[in-house]
C-alpha cells in the first residue's frame, strides 16, 4: 500500500488544472477553470476545475473528483497505478516496494495491459537508440529526417526483423520481464504459430510509433515497414503500416496519433493540424508545427473530432492531394462542422503530401489555410458544377447541408454569398437553401430569412462597365491573393483606381499582408451595392483559380492598364499642343508632338505583347 504521508505529499503537489489540462482545454473563469467535459458530449462548457479545492466537477453529467480520480476515470487505470504515474509526473519518490510492484495483486486488467505495452515500447526504443539490431531502423529514421529530439518526444522505436534479431525478440523480452504472452497476443503485439504453437513477434522490420494518451500511457502501436524489409513479391505485398489490434486498451477510432505531444500546442496555437500519416505528424512537429496529429489508419471519426473539440475550435485539414485525400477532407469537414469546430484546408495538389511539398510553399499555405467551405465550393466548381443548370442544382444540394450547419448567421450569410458567386446562382436561392430549418422549403416571409439587405439591393441606375485591365487584375488577385508580390503590388495600387475595384484590391492586399483570408462577402461590403452584379460577372467568377501562370496574367493586366492610361493622356496632350500653337510657342509644340508620338509608339508595343493572349483579357 502507499504510505499516507506520501499520498498527502502527492495530493498537495498535484496541480489539478495541469493534470486535467492535458485532456481538456481550460479557460479561466473567475477563480476556476472551465472547459468541455470529457465524460459526456457537450458543446458549451459545464465542466469546472477548482484549483483551491484541487477538484473538478461537471454540472452536465455530475462527474466530480480530484486529479487522481480524474486520471482513473479517463485512463481506466487502478488507484495504485494512477498514483504511481502521477508520482512520476510530479517527482514524488515512492517507496521501492510500491514503485516496482509488478505483482498482479493490486493491479486491474488495464494496468496489466499497460505494463505490457510499456515494456514493448521501452524495448523498441532501446533497439532503435542503441542496439546493433537497430542499425537499419536508425538509418531509415535518418533518411526520413527524424532527429534525436523528436524521436524521443514520440518515443519512436524499432522492431527488428527476423534476420536482425530472430522471430521472437519481443517475445523473449516480455517473457524475461514476467509478462503474460496471452495478454500480449490480445493486445496484438505477438501471435501464435499454428504449426508449433510458439509465440512470435507481429511487428518485424518496422519503425514503431507508439500511440500514447496525453497522460503518457502507451495504448498501442503503429509500425511502418522499412523499405529494405519490404517484400519484393507483388502477389504478397507487405502492408506499409500495421497497427496493433483493437483491444480493451486501444480503439483506433477514439484516439489520434501524436496527441500526447500535440495537445499542449493545440491549445496554445488555437488550432489542430490534421494530417494523414504518422511520419507526416513527426516531420511537422520537427518543423515547428507541434499542433499536428493524425487519425490512426482509419478515416477521421466523430469520436476523434470530439477529442479535438475539447482542445480547440479550429482544425486545419491537410490530407494528401490524391482523390482519396480529397474525399477524406470532405468527410472531415462535415464532421467538424457538426461538432461546431471551424474547419480549414491546406490543399495539396495531386501526388503531393506534406513531406513532398517545397517547405517554403507549404509554410505559406499553412499560414493561411483556406476556409473549408470555400475549398469545398471551389472543388465543386473545378469538377464542373457550373456547367449546366442541373449541375448547379446538384452542387447547391451538396453544399446546402454544410451551410446549414453554420451556427453564426453572419458567417452563414458570407458563405451563402460566396456559394452564389462561385456557383453563379442568385444569392436569394442559396440563402434560402442555407437556412438551418428550411431544408429546401421556399423562403418564408420572415426578415431573418432575408439575405443581408445591403448586398441584395438591385441595381437602380445603370452602371458604366468596368475597365477591362483593372477588372482582370482584381479578379486575379481575388482568386490568387499571393499572385502579386513586391513591385507588382505597388503597381496594382497605382493602376487600379476605379472606385468599384480599388477597395477590393486594397482589401485583398491588406488581408494577405496580415496572412488572413478575406471572404467575398467582406469584399462586397466595401463597395456600393449597385456595383455588385457587375463585380459578380467580371471579378468573382473564379476563372483564375486553377491558373498555372498567374504572373503572365498579372503582366497582361498591368499592360492593359498602361495602354488605357496612355489613351487617357492623349487628349490632354492635344489640348496643351493646341494652346501652345495658339501662343506661338513653337518649341513646346514640337516637344509635345514628339512626346505624343513616343506615347503612341509605347502603346503600340504594349498592344503587340497582348495580341497572343486574347483569351485571358476578353
Ligand atoms: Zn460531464
Amino acid at each position: 500500500m502507499i504510505p499516507e504521508d506520501k499520498l498527502k505529499e502527492l495530493r498537495d503537489r498535484i496541480v489539478v488544472e495541469d493534470v486535467i489540462g492535458q485532456y481538456v482545454s481550460l479557460k479561466a473563469s473567475g477563480r476556476q477553470f472551465k472547459g468541455l467535459c470529457p465524460f459526456h458530449a457537450e458543446k458549451t462548457p459545464s465542466f469546472y476545475v477548482h484549483p483551491d479545492r484541487r477538484s473538478f466537477k461537471c454540472f452536465g453529467c455530475g462527474e466530480y473528483g480530484d486529479a487522481i480520480e480524474f486520471i482513473q476515470k479517463v485512463e481506466g487505470t487502478s488507484f495504485l497505478e494512477t498514483v504511481r504515474r502521477l508520482a512520476d509526473q510530479f517527482a514524488i519518490a515512492l517507496p521501492a516496494a510500491v514503485r516496482g510492484a509488478h505483482n498482479a495483486r493490486d493491479a486491474n486488467e488495464r494496468d496489466l495491459d499497460l505494463r505490457v505495452t510499456e515494456c514493448a515500447a521501452a524495448f523498441f526504443r532501446r533497439v532503435l537508440v542503441g542496439e546493433p539490431a537497430g542499425d537499419a531502423g536508425r538509418a531509415y529514421a535518418a533518411v526520413r529526417g527524424v532527429g534525436e529530439e523528436i524521436s524521443d518526444v514520440f518515443r519512436m522505436g524499432y522492431a527488428p526483423s527476423p534476420e536482425e534479431a530472430g522471430w521472437d525478440a519481443l517475445v523473449k523480452e516480455l517473457t524475461e520481464r514476467g509478462h503474460d504472452l496471452e495478454r500480449a497476443e490480445r493486445l496484438g503485439l505477438v501471435a501464435k504459430s499454428e504449426r508449433n504453437q510458439n509465440y512470435y513477434d507481429r511487428f518485424r522490420g518496422r519503425l514503431m510509433f507508439p500511440v500514447i494518451r496525453p497522460g503518457g500511457s502507451v495504448l498501442g502501436f503503429s509500425g511502418r515497414v522499412l523499405p529494405v524489409h519490404d517484400s519484393k513479391d507483388d502477389q504478397d505485398p507487405t502492408p506499409k503500416y500495421i497497427n496493433s489490434s483493437e483491444s480493451s486498451l486501444y480503439a483506433k477510432s477514439k484516439t489520434l496519433f501524436g496527441l500526447q505531444a500535440a495537445s499542449r500546442h493545440i491549445k496554445t496555437s488555437g488550432r489542430a493540424l490534421l494530417v494523414e500519416g504518422n511520419l507526416d505528424v513527426v516531420s511537422l512537429h520537427q518543423r515547428g508545427h507541434a499542433e499536428a496529429v493524425a487519425p490512426l489508419g482509419t478515416a477521421f471519426t466523430h469520436e476523434q473530432c470530439a477529442v479535438l473539440g475539447r482542445l480547440t475550435s479550429v482544425v486545419v485539414i491537410c490530407f494528401d492531394g490524391d482523390r482519396a485525400g480529397r474525399k477524406a477532407t470532405a468527410t472531415a469537414i462535415e464532421l467538424l462542422l457538426n461538432a461546431d469546430i471551424e474547419p480549414r484546408v491546406v490543399a495539396l495538389d495531386a501526388g503531393e503530401d506534406p513531406d513532398s511539398v517545397d517547405p517554403e510553399i507549404f509554410e505559406r499555405r499553412l499560414e493561411r489555410p483556406t476556409p473549408a467551405l470555400e475549398w469545398f465550393l471551389r472543388r465543386l466548381v473545378a469538377a464542373g458544377a457550373t456547367d449546366s443548370i442541373e449541375s448547379k442544382a446538384r452542387a447547391l444540394h451538396r453544399v446546402a447541408p454544410l451551410l446549414q450547419k453554420l451556427k453564426d448567421a453572419d458567417v452563414r450569410g458570407d458563405y451563402a454569398h460566396l456559394a452564389a458567386n462561385l456557383l453563379r446562382l442568385p444569392v436569394s436561392r442559396v440563402w434560402s437553401a442555407a437556412q438551418p430549418e428550411s431544408r429546401g422549403r421556399a423562403p418564408r416571409h420572415d426578415p431573418r430569412n432575408a439575405p443581408p439587405p445591403a448586398r441584395e439591393r438591385q441595381s437602380m441606375q445603370p452602371q458604366t462597365s468596368l475597365p477591362r485591365g483593372q477588372a482582370l487584375l482584381t479578379a486575379l488577385l481575388v482568386d490568387l491573393p499571393m499572385a502579386a508580390g513586391g513591385a507588382a503590388r505597388e503597381q496594382l495600387l497605382e493602376y487600379v483606381d476605379d472606385p468599384r475595384l480599388a477597395p477590393i484590391v486594397q482589401g485583398v492586399l491588406e488581408a494577405a499582408s496580415e496572412g488572413r483570408h478575406v471572404s467575398v462577402g467582406e469584399l462586397l461590403a466595401l463597395v456600393e451595392p449597385e456595383a455588385e452584379q457587375l463585380l459578380h460577372r467580371a471579378v468573382f467568377q473564379g476563372r483564375f483559380l486553377e491558373e498555372s501562370q498567374p504572373n503572365r496574367v498579372l503582366q497582361q493586366g498591368l499592360t492593359l492598364c498602361k495602354v488605357v492610361k496612355i489613351e487617357s493622356q492623349i487628349p490632354h496632350i492635344d489640348q496643351q499642343t493646341d494652346a501652345a500653337r495658339r501662343d506661338g510657342r513653337e518649341e513646346e509644340v514640337r516637344a509635345l508632338i514628339k512626346h505624343r508620338l513616343e506615347l503612341r509608339k509605347e502603346q503600340a508595343a504594349l498592344r503587340a505583347t497582348l495580341r497572343d493572349d486574347d483569351d485571358n483579357i476578353n
